[in-house]
């Protein structure tokens, strides 16, 4: 069984964080959808409010999917896992430079662990978490960038 691990801080997850994973699920017969529990970055939900909207978000996919937090490296975290892939998503030229230092500091970690990039569809490739957390702290329309349930969460907080 091919199991990848997908590590973010899905800080809420959108419909961009989704299209990347209902890709990585083609290719992998199992996907762990890793949240990072850094103390050292500041979250607008906590790890368990996190965990609440990405298992609400993929519930069409739960026996292929499992969420955890993290407290640990992620490459170490994967290995655990019995992983044998990183997926991570790319929208623009921008997330390369991060990727670039971030896979090969993965490599000197863990050998037996690979990173895989996927590109996120056009209408996605402008939507970020953070843009999502300012465009509802200004009451703005977020159904083209979450789902229902986000949504709601998002309204509760601001
Ligand atoms: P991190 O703090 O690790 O960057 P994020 O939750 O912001 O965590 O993102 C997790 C992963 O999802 C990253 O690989 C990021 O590039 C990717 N990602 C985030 N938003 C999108 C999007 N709109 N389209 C495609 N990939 C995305």
């Amino acid at each position: 069984m091919k199991v990848a691990v997908y590590p973010g801080s899905f800080d809420p997850i959108t419909l961009g964080h989704i299209d990347i994973a209902k890709r990585a699920l083609k290719v992998f017969d199992h996907l762990i959808i890793l949240i990072s529990n850094n103390p050292h970055k500041e979250t607008l939900f906590t790890s368990e409010e996190r965990m609440d909207m990405v298992k609400d978000a993929m519930k069409e996919c739960l026996d292929k999917i499992d969420v955890f937090t993290s407290n640990d490296l992620t490459v170490k975290q994967s290995k655990k896992l019995g992983a044998t892939h990183i997926v991570r998503g790319l929208r623009a030229v921008t997330d390369f430079e991060y990727e670039f230092q971030m896979t090969h500091a993965n490599r000197v970690l863990e050998k037996g662990i690979d990173n895989i990039f996927f590109m996120t569809d056009n209408m996605y490739s402008f939507m970020s978490s953070t843009t999502v957390k300012e465009i509802a702290m200004f009451k703005g329309e977020l159904s083209t960038f979450v789902s229902p349930y986000v949504e709601e969460k998002l309204k509760e907080k601001f």
